[in-house]
């Protein structure tokens, strides 16, 4: 597959941290796996995997805690 910015074959499958900032609660997931583009030097995530951690993001944000950040591992939230 080719990267959707830059048209090049330079891609790679990875894993990234995802950081979102929503109503001031930063949210970190870790290894979230990504696809890494070497021309642009940006990583990109599938639209799957993005809607399944927003979704993941909404059902948190109705279980609101005292914590400004929240760190979880992709795995973990696959697991709740
Ligand atoms: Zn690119």
């Amino acid at each position: 597959m080719n990267c959707t910015f830059c048209d090049t074959n330079k891609i790679k499958e990875t894993t990234t941290n995802y950081e979102r900032n929503i109503k001031g609660v930063k949210y970190i997931i870790r290894n979230v796996p990504a696809l890494f583009c070497e021309t642009c030097g940006d990583y990109y995530f599938d639209d799957k995997i993005v809607k399944f951690i927003k979704n993941e993001f909404i059902k948190k944000e109705n279980n609101q805690e005292d914590k400004f950040v929240r760190i979880t591992n992709y795995e973990d939230l696959k697991n709740m």
